[in-house]
């Protein structure tokens, strides 16, 4: 699970739309090309991020047969008029649907909503349920409003109802206008805005109202599981600012919520699974960007885990979140 995917080409959304800093790509040079915000240079890209059979060949090097795929959070555009970005999902999520037809033993996928508007995120939900997505991916925020305000309850709501998993991403990063030197915002504000929406969902009683909601934090949930015992010590020690909308202790939550497993490093790993059981973590890679775990599976391979646990790690957990079968891919 956690691996990004764009169609190869996208349609000049600012020029139709007569606004904002759409994303396009320029096929500039063979095999590359260039993603641009409006006028700006964003990242350059490889044609492994397009490229269906390439991906599939490259990740067949690594043993790993199926990739959950999602959007890139650069593309979730809910600074958008909510129609446009309804706009811009639907388009994104078709593309995955076909992929997901065309390979259905590579290809899982996840959808993006317009999260910005309520109703028409429910309604895209809907639409992606039925066109064979499995789930959708969000942001850690949206547009700075937290996981935990109610106007995104009914999303939640809707996600359980309609069986579909849920990945949040860290995105939009908190700080970033004061830290763009050093890759900071990717480095240190990830890691924050994932514990910031892990938070958000258990302080607000998102998990508790919706015990069936199935929720998978990126990057190993970033500092969030780093600093449990510093969230629970808040939560017992300031019950006044912490514990307002849900009077549940935050480590009781461990188990409950998926993370998947790019850590980059063993013993954190081990610490990650020791916290919420080898059920509940998924092997992730953010494949095929720089700073995901692109050997896939590589290091988890050479710890020496029990049989069971790395099984877990590969494929069990993932199915599990995904309320999929083996079967489905063989
Ligand atoms: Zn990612």
């Amino acid at each position: 699970m956690h691996t990004h995917i764009l169609p190869a080409n996208l349609p000049r959304w600012s020029e139709k739309f007569g606004y904002g800093d759409f994303i396009h790509l320029e096929h500039h040079r063979q095999g590359f090309a260039r993603m641009m915000q409006g006028d700006r240079f964003f990242r350059e890209i490889n044609e492994n991020c397009w490229h269906p059979e390439l991906r599939i060949e490259e990740y067949a090097k690594f043993g790993t047969q199926v990739q959950v795929v999602c959007t890139i959070p650069v593309m979730f555009s809910y600074w958008a008029r909510p129609h446009d970005c309804l706009e811009v999902s639907k388009f994104l999520n078709d593309d995955l649907a076909e992929l997901c037809v065309k390979y259905p033993k590579n290809y899982v996928a996840l959808a993006t909503v317009p999260m910005q508007d309520t109703d028409l995120a429910i309604q895209e939900l809907e639409r992606c349920k039925a066109i064979g997505l499995k789930g959708i991916q969000i942001g850690s925020n949206i547009n700075d409003l937290n996981l935990s305000e109610d106007r995104f309850f009914p999303i939640f709501e809707a996600c359980e109802k309609l069986n579909l998993a849920v990945m949040v991403h860290p995105w939009n990063m908190m700080g970033s206008a004061n830290m763009t030197k050093y890759w900071l915002p990717w480095l240190v504000g990830m890691p924050a805005e994932t514990s910031r929406a892990a938070c958000s969902l258990i302080f607000s009683g998102v998990l508790e109202r919706l015990p069936k909601l199935r929720v998978n934090l990126s990057h190993a949930s970033g500092s969030f599981l780093a600093t449990i015992g510093r969230v629970e010590h808040g939560f017992n020690c300031r019950p006044d600012l912490v514990a307002i909308d849900n009077p549940i202790n935050p480590r009781d939550y461990l188990g409950r919520f998926w993370v998947d497993s790019i850590t980059h490093d063993a013993r954190m790993l081990e610490y990650v699974l020791e916290m919420v059981g080898s059920k509940r973590v998924s092997l992730g890679s953010d494949y095929p960007f720089p700073l995901g775990d692109l050997e896939i599976g590589k290091y988890i391979e050479d710890m020496n885990l029990p049989e069971d646990t790395v099984k877990d790690i590969f494929y069990r957990s993932t199915l599990e979140w995904l309320d999929m079968k083996e079967e489905d891919f063989l």
